[in-house]
C-alpha cells in the first residue's frame, strides 16, 4: 500500500445482532480502537444506526449503512433515504453488496442510482464489486469487476471520487471461510487501479483506496493489507466478535506508516 492511502477497515454486521448485542460490540470496538492511522467503520442493521451513532458521537469509530434508496422521500415501502441515513446521523453507506446484487436482484443501474444519491448527499460510498465462482473459473474476474464499476460509477465526477471506496469481494469467498490469495487478490486490485486511471486518471487511480472482502480473518489480514494494492478489509464475520474486528484494524494499522 502506498504511504498516501489511509488504510479502510469496515465491519459489515449484516442481519446480525440484537439490540443489546450492538450495543455490547460497540462498546468494546470504541474501548479497544486506539486512535491508529486507519479508517473504522462498522455498519449496524438499520433500526440499530442512530442509537449506535449516538453512542458514537466524539469517537474515532464511523457509522454507516448497509444499503440505500436513491430517491430523497415518497412512495418506497420499506425503503431508507440517504438523507434519513444523515439524520441518525451516518457517515458512510454501502453499495451493491453481492448480497444485495445475488440475493435481493439488484442490478448495475440500480447500483449507480443508489451510488450518486449517497455521493450527492455526502456519504462515503463503499461500492462492492466482484464475481461469482463460475465467473472466476471462467476467467472473467477482471471483465466482471470492470463491468460493475463502470456501470457503478457511471456519471460520478472525478471531485466525487475522494468519497468513493471500492470493495473488491468475489462472491465466492464471502461468509464461506475461502479466501482469495493474496497474489490473486492483488491482481484484482491491481488491474482496478489501472481501470481507474482510465475512467479517470493517474491521480485519481493512486488516490482511491481499494479494499478486499472475502472470510477476511485476524490470521489472514496481514498478508492481505500487506499488497502494495489492497488499501483495507471489508469484513463480515469476523466483525461480530470485537476481539476479531480489532486484530484486523491493527493489521491495518501495520500498512499505515
Ligand atoms: C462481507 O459481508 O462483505 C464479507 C466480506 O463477509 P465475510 O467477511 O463474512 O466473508
Amino acid at each position: 500500500m502506498t504511504q498516501q492511502r489511509t488504510p479502510f477497515v469496515g465491519g459489515n454486521w449484516k442481519m446480525n445482532t440484537n439490540a443489546s448485542q450492538g450495543i455490547s460490540l460497540i462498546d468494546a470496538l470504541q474501548d479497544g480502537l486506539k486512535g491508529d492511522l486507519v479508517e473504522v467503520t462498522v455498519y449496524p442493521p438499520f433500526v440499530y444506526l442512530r442509537e449506535i451513532a449516538a453512542r458514537c458521537e466524539g469517537s474515532d469509530m464511523l457509522i454507516g449503512a448497509q444499503d440505500c434508496w436513491h430517491e430523497p422521500c415518497g412512495a418506497f415501502t420499506g425503503e431508507i433515504s440517504t438523507g434519513m441515513l444523515k439524520d441518525c446521523p451516518v457517515q458512510s453507506v454501502l453499495t451493491g453488496h453481492s448480497e444485495r446484487r445475488h440475493v435481493i436482484g439488484e442490478t448495475d443501474e440500480l447500483v449507480n442510482l443508489k451510488t450518486k444519491a449517497a455521493l450527492a448527499d455526502g456519504l462515503v460510498t463503499v461500492l462492492c464489486v466482484g464475481e461469482t465462482l463460475e465467473q472466476r473459473e471462467n476467467g472473467q474476474t477482471d471483465a466482471v469487476n470492470e463491468s460493475q464499476i463502470r456501470a457503478g460509477l457511471a456519471g460520478v465526477g472525478k471531485d466525487e471520487l475522494d468519497k468513493v471506496v471500492i470493495a473488491y469481494e468475489p462472491v465466492w469467498a464471502i461468509g464461506t471461510g475461502k479466501t482469495a490469495t493474496p497474489d490473486d487478490a492483488q491482481d484484482a486490485h491491481a488491474n482496478i487501479r489501472a481501470l481507474i486511471a482510465q475512467m479517470y486518471d493517474q491521480r485519481a487511480s493512486e488516490a482511491i483506496r481499494i479494499i478486499y472482502g472475502g472470510s477476511m480473518k485476524p490470521g489472514n489480514a496481514n498478508e492481505l493489507m500487506a499488497m502494495p494494492d489492497i488499501d483495507g478489509g471489508l469484513i463480515g464475520g469476523a466483525s461480530l466478535t470485537a476481539e476479531d474486528f480489532l486484530a484486523i484494524v491493527q493489521a491495518g494499522a501495520t500498512q499505515a506508516v
